[in-house]
């Protein structure tokens, strides 16, 4: 056959997730943790991934992992779900409590792989976009829950919130708890770096789901590790729509060996916030630019020619994120707070873009990423 009938209608306008990756010196562009898990660990898990049967199927729930993670939070096993990746559970999240006729709330800008998971599973749209500071609308949230002709199924507040940097304000979270029973997924992938959680709520309210990853913190953003903390009985529904393997037996235990050392990330984490508050800081001062306030491992910023400013630091080998064309964050590029060394390039580079606009034009040969 030269043909094929055509793949289902909602993927018709999906364009496929492009992390933008590009090759460069310092990568600062994907929130990753910009230390790989250092020496002594990886021995570890050199001797831990040695006793794994490769020719068996993982433990399914893995739930040597989940017993770890259980109580470090204080919950039984019952309470955890891991994935393959916060990314996987988002998906499952759609599945689980999207589909026509009911609804998904978004407060955009915000990560965009909520609104594409939605899309994916012909789940409707709510948008209720943020307000100045990126602040989310909170009246118009509480009011949009309260319609039970909106038939709200289902939200996700990123907090901190990618891109943007801060916090949904928890009084905010407790009040939309109290006030809906649609699911409520705080996804608190970067709390490491803002170091506030929602956890003391979990038991109070049944439709309350933390997500949490290994990728950023721990290093692990290669190795696809993320879990879910919510009641039993939610739980149980992610169980009936999950990927029985989606976590391979190799990342399960590279992420016991990492989460039973995870005290030894502590002095990195704390690297990452500081070196935030030296960059948000070292931006402040360049004429033109605003950094945006952060809580996570990244700083949005404001620069006039936001996509030039981006291939001025490509060319010099700084990989950021450009965000000048999304909406509702135009004119802006994201920097993940990289080593002080990459920090130190990063601003340089950007320094020299503000206020040397004649070395704009300077060829860089012999230190580019062309090759
Ligand atoms: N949530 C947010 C807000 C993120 O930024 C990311 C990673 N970009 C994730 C979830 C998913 O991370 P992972 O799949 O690596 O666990």
């Amino acid at each position: 056959m030269d043909r094929v009938v055509a793949a289902a209608p909602q993927l018709a306008n999906i364009v496929p997730y492009d992390p933008k990756y590009l090759p460069a010196q310092a990568y600062l562009s994907a929130n990753e943790n910009p230390r790989d898990v250092d020496g002594d660990i990886r021995a570890q898990i050199e001797e831990e991934v040695r006793a794994v049967a490769l020719n068996r199927y993982p433990d399914p729930l893995a739930n040597d992992l989940r017993d770890l993670i259980a109580h470090a939070n204080g919950l039984d096993r019952d309470w955890v779900l891991v994935g393959n990746g916060g990314d996987e559970l988002l998906f499952d999240t759609a599945l689980a409590w999207g589909g026509p006729g009911r609804t998904f709330l978004n407060m955009p800008p915000t990560f965009s792989v909520y609104a594409a998971n939605a899309r994916l599973t012909n789940t409707p749209i709510m948008d209720i976009p943020r307000t100045h500071g990126f602040a989310i609308d909170e009246q118009r949230v509480l009011e949009a829950l309260a319609d039970p002709d909106n038939n709200i199924t289902f939200t996700i507040v990123a907090s901190p919130n990618n891109p943007t940097g801060l916090m949904a304000p928890p009084e905010f979270l407790e009040r939309v708890l109290a006030a809906t029973d649609a699911l409520v997924m705080v996804d608190e992938a970067y709390f490491e770096f803002s170091r506030q959680t929602m956890r003391p709520h979990l038991e109070q309210h049944k439709n309350l789901v933390i997500l949490r990853t290994f990728s950023k913190a721990f290093s692990l953003a290669g190795v696809r590790i993320g879990y879910i903390l919510a009641h039993p009985e939610v739980i149980r529904e992610y169980l009936k729509v999950r990927q029985p393997y989606s976590v391979d037996a190799v990342s399960q235990a590279i992420a016991r060996v990492v989460f039973r050392n995870r005290s030894a990330f502590e002095p990195r984490i704390q690297e990452i916030i500081s070196e935030r508050g030296r960059l948000t800081e070292a931006l402040r001062t360049l004429p033109g630019v605003i950094p945006h306030p952060s809580e996570s491992n990244w700083v949005l910023f404001e620069v006039p020619d936001a996509p030039q400013a981006w291939r001025f630091l490509y060319d010099r080998g700084i990989l950021v994120r450009d965000f000048s064309t999304a909406p509702g964050l135009e004119g802006t590029l994201r920097v993940t707070v990289g080593t002080p060394a990459q920090n130190d390039a990063f601003l340089s580079a950007l320094r020299t873009f503000v206020l040397d606009p004649d070395d704009r034009f300077r060829s860089e040969k012999g230190s580019g990423n062309h090759a």
